[in-house]
C-alpha cells in the first residue's frame, strides 16, 4: 500500500478523499466506496497498490481502441476496486472485491517490474501498458508511478476508465496517457443515477477536459435493452459529444450481457445497428462491439 494523492485531512479523524467526484468522507478503519482507499489513523492509503488482478497481452482492438496503432498488441494490467457501482458490471469480480480479497502475493508488482515486463514483450508486437479490466483512476498512484517509467522507457500508455475523475488527477496523469477509451454509459444523468450510483458530468467534462488535450480518444457506449436504448435520447447524447468534443473520436456502440444485478436479455443486434446508423449521421468512425 501507499499513501494516496489528492485528500484532505479533518481535525475529527476522518478523511476526505479528492480523487473522484464523490469525495468519500472516510472515518478511521475505514474504506471509499470504490473498497480500495483506507483511512489508517487519519491517513488516507491506496491499498491496491502494485496489486494485479489480471495481466494479458492483448490486441490494442480488445481495449478497445481500433484507431490506435492498428494490429498492435499491448500488456494490459488491472487491480481491483471501481468507484462507480453499475448494475451491469461485466467485471464486477474484480470492480467490487475488498483489498482483503486480493490477489496472492506474487501478484504484488513494482512499477519498475510490470515496465521491464512490457518492455520484454515489444519483440512479441508489444506497444506498451493498458490499465484496463477495472477502474484505472481507483490504481491512481501505481498507474502514475507506472505510466512515468512507460513513457521513459519511450512506450505507450492506454487509460480505459469511466471518466469518473477530478479534474487535478486527470491533468497531472494526462501528459503520460497516449490513447483513452472512456466509457459513456447512459444518455443522462437520471440512468447514470439510477444503474452507476453516479453522475454524468463529471464523465462529460473528462471527455473534453481529453479532447482539448489533443491525446487520441475512443468512447464506449454499451447499449442496455430498455435502459439506454431510446433513439431520441441517444442522438440528443451524440449531438452533446458533436457540439462539445468535435468528432475526431471514434465510437464504440457495444452489446451488453447479462451480469452481476442485471438480467435483461442481450441487446439485440437490430438495436446496436440502429443506434449506429444515428451515430453515422455524425460522426465518421462508429463500430459495433462485443457480436
Ligand atoms: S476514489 Fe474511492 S475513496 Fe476516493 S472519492 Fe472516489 S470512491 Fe471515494
Amino acid at each position: 500500500m501507499r499513501e494516496a494523492q489528492y485528500y484532505n485531512k479533518h481535525e475529527d479523524g476522518k478523511v476526505e478523499c479528492e480523487l473522484c467526484p464523490r469525495r468519500c468522507l472516510i472515518i478511521n478503519n475505514h474504506l471509499g466506496i470504490c473498497k480500495v482507499r483506507k483511512n489508517i489513523d487519519g491517513t488516507l492509503y491506496s491499498m491496491n497498490y502494485g496489486h494485479i488482478s489480471s495481466i494479458s497481452l492483448d490486441p490494442i482492438e480488445k481495449k478497445p481502441l481500433n484507431d490506435y496503432k492498428k494490429g498492435s498488441k499491448v500488456l494490459s494490467i488491472g487491480s481491483i476496486g471501481c468507484n462507480l457501482i453499475c448494475e451491469f458490471c461485466q467485471n464486477w469480480h474484480i470492480a467490487r472485491a475488498e483489498f482483503h480479497e486480493t490477489t496472492p502475493k506474487e501478484l504484488d508488482l513494482t512499477p519498475e517490474t510490470v515496465v521491464q515486463m512490457a518492455i520484454d514483450a515489444v519483440n512479441l508486437g508489444n506497444i506498451g501498458l493498458a490499465y484496463t479490466y477495472n477502474e484505472p483512476t481507483v490504481w491512481y498512484e501505481f498507474v502514475y508511478d507506472t505510466a512515468r517509467l512507460i513513457k521513459e522507457a519511450k512506450l505507450d500508455n492506454v487509460f480505459v476508465s469511466n471518466g469518473y475523475i477530478n479534474e487535478k488527477p486527470i491533468e497531472k496523469l494526462l501528459p503520460f496517457i497516449d490513447a483513452f477509451n472512456i466509457d459513456l454509459k447512459g444518455t443522462d444523468n437520471t440512468f447514470y443515477n439510477r444503474l452507476t450510483k453516479a453522475d454524468i458530468d463529471p464523465v462529460l467534462q473528462t471527455i473534453k477536459l481529453i479532447v482539448h488535450s489533443d491525446k487520441h480518444l475512443e468512447l464506449t457506449y454499451l447499449v442496455i435493452p430498455g435502459k439506454n436504448d431510446d433513439a431520441i435520447a441517444f442522438r440528443y447524447m451524440i449531438n452533446w459529444l458533436v457540439n462539445n468534443a468535435g468528432t475526431d473520436f471514434s465510437l464504440h456502440i457495444n452489446r451488453y450481457f447479462p451480469a452481476y444485478r442485471m438480467h435483461i436479455s442481450a441487446t439485440p443486434i437490430e438495436s446496436l445497428m440502429n443506434l449506429a446508423a444515428i451515430a453515422r449521421e455524425y460522426i465518421p468512425k462508429v463500430y459495433i462491439g462485443n457480436v
